[in-house]
Formats: structure tokens, sequence, C-alpha cells
């Protein structure tokens, strides 16, 4: 199975290489030259497996360049660092609707399930490839992916990790999860300013030739955990195909039955692998994409118009506070008839004037399979609460955002398919506003409302956050942003060293 590019067809590699690249040379993602299909045997198969299992057959049917045996060993490896017996269970929390829960790996985000399984894709790519060098994986974080990328790639033979996150800028249960990474691989590192001002640093030190010289001729490759690479797309559509058969294993549905997935949206990756999914063979009534206020998806859906020049606002689902949606690529390449040249033009158009429109029967297309809607701040807190009340239920922020989407979707549309709602995070993570959802009071302290969020739900703290304030601080350098070049060289000379 070979890789194409969404901006040039005639570039294609194998499933190893758009690994190792992440980007492809003109700027376009990597996407399967074609989709395997699923049979009724192979969900039948699939549904009496364990998840290990069953997302390494998937990954074999996707990455022909490694074999089944190797794959089952990086999910084995992966998904036990999952508590709990199940790494994604599926929730029955009302007639006809399943929360589909991908938050119980090392950092209580739904992130975890591919940066879980990208180190060791990644190292044995470059094996694959001819890569000699170790990697070193550079990340700017706002907080949820520099954490769950340390956690994916700590201890990972062959690898090394340095997460910068401004110091400013993110939350305290965010700093402290950082500052307190284990593991003999890593290093982190707070840089004065906003996280703009960090992301533009670390891109910086990517283009540069000569630092890259340099860390090269200490041994290392520099590499990124970026959402558009193919290594954490893939590891995401097991779990659709995996709910899918976890509902004919309980008798809800039979084989060929459509269900929808209502998925809280951000950079589109995750939404995507269900639209991969249901290329596979999952039987798709509708995918529901879910946006807060920052809803450009919503109007893109509604309008065939994709307009970035708009306010862009700070709310209480951080993590799908964004205005370019970067996997929609994927989408609209498919949705062309894979019309590389458009797609580029598409995308060229996106980052010089900020907006592109699609044609009507693309719309059309789009339209026949994705519904759209939006939830602010005060709708997303009714739902919790509701959620709480009305099912014993406890949502984080953005599961409330799809949940509440869905809502309005019943509402509007009487449709009465099962429908699978998708989990991100740990209600945990962003305690505060959770509990203020729940309880109608605002504690500002994380680990304050932690405590008090336990008290009013009952609900058990995951083992990852409990804890943390006790947990040794191994991190505490802030730097200059002007000094993070000299910063990753010297910590690939002393890597070099060990
Ligand atoms: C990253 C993230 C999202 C958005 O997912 P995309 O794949 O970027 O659309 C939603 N919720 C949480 C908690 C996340 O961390």
């Amino acid at each position: 199975m070979n890789y194409i590019s969404t901006r040039d067809k005639s570039e294609k590699c194998s499933g190893a290489e758009a690994i190792v690249r992440g980007l492809a040379p003109d700027g376009g993602l990597y996407v399967p030259e074609s989709l395997p299909r699923l049979t009724e045997k192979d969900f039948e198969d699939l549904a009496k497996e364990d998840y290990p299992a069953r997302a390494a057959r998937v990954l074999s049917l996707l990455l022909s360049d490694y074999t089944y045996e190797e794959l089952l060993d990086y999910t084995t490896k992966a998904y036990s660092r999952f508590y709990g017996d199940d790494p994604c269970p599926l929730v029955n929390v009302d007639e006809g609707v399943y929360v589909l829960e991908l938050w119980h790996g090392p950092t209580c985000a739904f992130k975890d399930m591919a940066l879980t399984m990208l180190p060791h894709l990644l190292s044995a790519a470059r094996k694959k490839v001819g890569e000699k060098n170790k990697t070193l994986i550079m990340v700017a974080t706002s907080g949820d992916t520099g954490k769950a990328a340390l956690e994916g790639f700590k201890d990972v033979e062959g690898t090394n990790i340095i997460v910068f996150y401004p110091s400013k800028g993110v939350s305290d249960m965010q700093k402290l999860q950082m500052k307190t990474q284990t593991g003999s691989n890593v290093c982190v590192c707070a840089i004065e300013g906003n996280f703009d001002d960090t992301q533009n640093a670390v891109k910086n030190i990517f283009a540069d030739e000569k630092i890259n010289a340099e860390i090269h001729s200490l041994g290392f490759n520099l590499s990124s955990a970026n959402s558009i690479n193919w290594g954490r797309l893939a590891p995401q559509i097991a779990y659709y195909i995996s709910a899918y058969c976890d509902l004919i294993e309980a008798g809800r549905i039979k084989y060929g039955d459509k269900v929808n997935f209502c998925v809280p949206s951000g950079n589109f990756g995750n939404i995507l692998a269900a639209y991969y999914a249901m290329q596979m063979g999952v039987g798709v009534n509708r995918l529901i994409c879910a946006s807060n206020v920052n809803h450009v998806l919503t109007d893109f859906f509604k309008t065939g118009t994709y307009d970035i020049n708009r306010e862009f606002h700070k709310t209480i689902s951080p993590s799908m506070d964004i205005l370019i949606s970067s996997n929609l690529e994927r989408l609209l390449f498919e949705v062309s008839g894979r019309d590389d040249k458009l797609t580029a033009e598409r995308m060229k158009a996106l980052r010089t004037v900020g907006k592109y429109s699609v044609g009507d029967k693309e719309l059309k297309t789009l339209q026949s399979l994705f519904s759209v809607g939006y939830a602010d701040d005060e709708a997303t807190k009714d739902t919790i609460a509701f959620a709480m009340d009305e099912f014993g239920y406890l949502m984080d922020t953005h599961t409330a955002v799809a949940y509440d989407v869905y809502l309005d979707y019943v509402e509007s549309t009487g449709d009465e398919t099962p429908t699978v709602v998708v989990s991100t995070a740990n209600a945990y993570k962003f305690p505060a506003d959770v509990y203020e959802a729940v309880s109608g009071e605002r504690i500002d302290d994380a680990f304050l409302a932690t405590e008090k969020l336990n008290e009013e739900t009952g609900e058990e703290i995951p083992e990852p956050l409990d804890g943390l304030k006790e947990r040794p601080v191994r991190f505490e350098e802030v730097i200059d942003r002007a000094d993070i070049a000299k910063k990753v060289v010297e910590y690939c000379r002393q890597a070099a060293k060990e």
C-alpha cells in the first residue's frame, strides 16, 4: 500500500516513509492510495479480539510495510499503558446513545490513543527507511499535545523528546503534568512569552539548516509529533472500527447496520478517522461534526466557504479553539475526486487570503454525509449538568460540546439511529469548569476544584492526575526564546553521551 500527497498525486511513498517525513515535500498531506475494505467475516473475527489485536489488524491493512506481529507488539506496549481493562470503553448512557471514552491513557485525553503508538511506528519506520540516527522529537505545546507526546515517547528506544511550553500560556495542572515528567530521554523547558512566540521559535529551528546539520552531527534527526502525520491518524481509525465491533458483539446492531458518530472537532483529525473507517466498511449514517464558538467548520459545511477571517475566541473547550483545521485538506482531496491541483490551489488561497470555497457538487457530497453544529460555553456547561442529572454521567467540556450538538441534531431531525458520541478527555482535566457546571460554584484553583468535584459527584479521579501535587518536579528551567536553539543543541550533546 502506497501513500500519495494531497497536493501532488505522482508523489508516492511507503507508509514508513510517510510517517518519517510527516509532511510531503510539496507541503501536502499523505493519504493512502486506496483504502482496504473489511468484509463481514473480518468484522466477526475482529469482534472476538481484544483492543490491541483489533488495532494491530486494522493497522496492518493500512501499513503494509509493517508485519502484523510487529504491530501487535506496538499496540500491546502502547495500550498496556492505559488504566482499566479496556483502553477505549463504549458506555451506554441513554437509549441508543453510547459514549466512546478515548481518555484512559497516560494523560487522560484522546491524543494518547495515537501518541502512545506513534513513537513505536516512527522508530521502526526510521529503521525501515535505513535511518541510523536517533530521532529527536521537538514539540511546542499549548498544553495537551506536549504532555501526551512526552508520555508517548518516554523511554522509547532510539528516540529523545524535548518540549517547549510558554511559561504563561498553560494551566497550572498542565504545567505540573509536564514539570514532573518521568523518563530518561525527555526534556521539558518553559519559554518566556506566549504560545505564538514558542511555536515560532520552534518552527525556526525546523527550518534552520545550520542547526539541523549540527544536530545531525551529534547523531540525531529532528522530527515532529504533529497531528498531520499519518502515524497519528492511522491508530485513530482503529477505535471507530473497534466501537462498531463492540456494538455488534453486544447485540446492539447487526453487521451492516448504520450508526452516527458525533465528534468534538478542532484540527479535524479525529472525525476524519471516522470518515476513513466508514470507507473501510463501518456502517455510517451521519458523521456529526461538533464545534465550539470557533465554528469555522460548522460554517464551511453549511455554506461551502471556509473562512478564517474572524475573531478567535478562548473557550472552556480549549483543545478545539482552532481556526485552521489542517486535516480538512485530506477530506477536500477526497470529495474533489482526488484533484491534487485544486487541493493545492485551495490551500494556497487559505494561506494568502484566509479562505476558499468548494463547488455545489462537492458541497452536496459533504452534506450527504456530515451534519454540523456548535455549542457556546453556556450550552456546554448546561449539557454537563444535564448529563450528570439525567444519566449520572460526568463528562468533560469537549465531550459536552459534542453531546449538546447531538441533542440539537436529534431535536431537528428526529433521527433515531444508534449514535456514538466521542469523548475526548476525562472531566478532571478541566476541573474548574466542570465543577462550576455541576455545582454552580466557581473555584479557580485546579486542585481544590478537583477535590470538590470528587466530593460532589463521587466520580473517581483518574490515576495519572491523582497525586500530581506530590510528584517531584524535574524540570524548572525557563529560558528566553532567543536561546531555544542553544538549548536543543546542548540537550543533544548531553543525550548523545547517554
Ligand atoms: C485535540 C482535541 C480535540 C480535537 O480533536 P481534532 O482531532 O483536532 O479534531 C478535542 N478534544 C480534546 C480533549 C482534544 O485534546
